[in-house]
């Protein structure tokens, strides 16, 4: 089809979808916490005309919105959780908290969800107008930062009936996502001792912030032991009281265990349990352990990359205005210019040789390129719930830049750039980019085909899903 259909309308949309970004900007609501975002979204859908199911998979706020009938069915992911710490003023250079708000929208979900949606009215009008045939899905995915939303909607079943999945994430250039994530298990353990009074009666306590501190330390000459792309990170959540007087009766921990695969996560996982034993019987004192949330390795998928890559150079690229290049310089001055990450492949260097090439002396305040498509193999440490979609159904991801260059992630300056006429430009952009690639798929079966069959031997061993109880 003539994919300026779909850009019109994207245009059409921008003003109902950029005011539903700013609103959910505003809400800045944490993980699973979405109740006022969740509410608005299933709002407008069903304005717009979509099938609504709200609490999806159980979830109160999770949601999806359907439109058109038969196959093909593309799912367009969306996300609009805030992160807490980050509240901040709009269009300013400088860190100034929002009176009334303690988060912000650091990794700009506000602008994630509004462009997915924005993508699925666009061919939700095509599937209308007789254009287009199959069915467009968005799901309104909650909690991504904190709770892996999309893994407990993958375990209440959703997803597997779709024929493809794509998703974009707000950032400092336009680029494909490619490559694979960490699978990540998360669990919280708690000791628990006895209180005694530290100076006058030692001997009758058992503290359980000491079998904490061990269990840390324990796990600190485990680091040695682990295989390459395996990682712990923990935070405490209760070192006990405040009066040091007291040995300590309780103690909690919140420990992220990332392995390459969710199964040699759990590998890795069950040598922390042992550790976390190990410290409850050096200090006589009992531990429990309790799951909240895991993710999967992602599985990348060429077919549907080289999709998005067509359509990230078919849909126009916004130009900015000098006040945009501007403020975003002036953003840029306010964060160190990073280094080079300890290690590069050889497709990230050709890659960040490009960039150089486009950046005069190194101070391009805004990527306004695309750039080139290499498929890698490349391993990202962190992770993503997009992964546990990706064993259930061929999906994509992209960038779009909606922030000035080298931003970095969860920070006050993409808070502070998540309402600008900049980010508005890299929303829209991205539902464009977004509608085109899911209008290529529903016209294409033989493309739907390829991507499948890519599908299906990267996930041959079946999805395996991190989260146990
Ligand atoms: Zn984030
Ligand atoms: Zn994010």
């Amino acid at each position: 089809m003539d994919k300026s259909i779909l850009y019109t309308c994207v245009d059409n949309y921008a003003p109902l979808i950029t005011a539903l970004s700013d609103r959910i900007w505003g809400y800045a609501e944490l993980s699973m916490e979405e109740v006022k975002s969740a509410q608005d979204y299933c709002r407008v859908l069903a304005e717009a005309g979509f099938s609504v199911t709200e609490h999806l998979g159980g979830i109160p706020t999770a949601f999806s919105g359907s439109f058109g009938s038969g196959k093909p069915v593309i799912g367009i992911l969306g996300e609009f959780d805030a992160l807490s710490g980050l509240s901040q003023e709009p269009g300013i250079t400088e860190r100034k908290p929002r009176p009334g708000s303690a988060c912000g929208h650091g990794c700009g979900h506000n602008l994630l969800g509004a462009a997915s949606l924005g993508a699925a009215i666009a061919v939700k009008e095509q599937i209308a107008a007789g254009k287009l045939s199959g069915t467009v899905v968005f799901y309104g995915c909650p909690g991504e930062e904190g709770c892996a939303g999309k893994t407990f909607l993958a375990k209440a079943g959703m997803f597997r009936d779709l024929d493809a999945a794509l998703c974009w994430h707000p950032g400092d250039v336009n680029a494909v996502t490619t490559g694979s994530n960490a699978a990540s298990l998360q669990y919280v353990y708690t000791f628990t001792g006895t209180a005694s009074h530290a100076a006058g009666a030692p001997e009758l306590g058992r503290s359980a912030l000491d079998a904490a501190e061990l269990m840390n330390t324990g796990v600190q000459y485990l680091r040695e032991h682990m295989g390459e792309r395996h990682s712990v990170h923990y935070a405490f959540l209760d070192a006990g009281g405040v009066s040091p007087n007291v040995v300590q009766p309780t103690a909690s921990l919140v420990y992220m265990v990332r392995g390459e695969t969710v199964r040699s996560a759990r590998a890795l996982l069950e040598r922390v349990h042992n550790i976390a034993r190990g410290a409850a019987l050096m200090t006589d004192t009992e531990v429990t352990w309790k799951q909240i949330d895991g993710t999967a390795s992602t599985l990348s998928n060429t077919v549907l990359e080289e999709v998005l890559q067509e359509n990230l150079f078919a849909a126009p690229m916004p130009s900015y205005t000098p006040e945009e290049w501007a403020f975003a310089k002036a953003l840029k001055d306010t964060y160190p210019e990073t280094g080079l990450p300890g290690k590069l492949t050889a497709e990230d260097r050709k890659l960040r040789a490009f960039i150089k090439e486009r950046t005069e002396n190194g101070a391009r305040a805004i990527n306004n390129f695309v750039l080139p498509y290499v498929p890698s193999n490349a391993f990202s440490p962190g992770s993503t719930d997009v992964g546990d979609v990706s064993w259930l159904t061929p999906t994509a991801q992209f960038q779009a830049v909606t922030w000035s260059s080298g931003a970095p992630g969860h920070s006050w300056q993409n808070v502070s750039q998540g309402k600008t006429s900049m980010a508005h430009k890299g929303l829209l952009y991205a539902a464009k980019v977004l509608s085109g690639a899911a209008a290529d798929l529903m016209e294409n079966p033989a493309l739907l085909q390829k991507a499948r069959a890519e599908f299906q031997e990267a996930a041959a061993e079946g999805y395996d899903c991190p989260i146990d109880n």
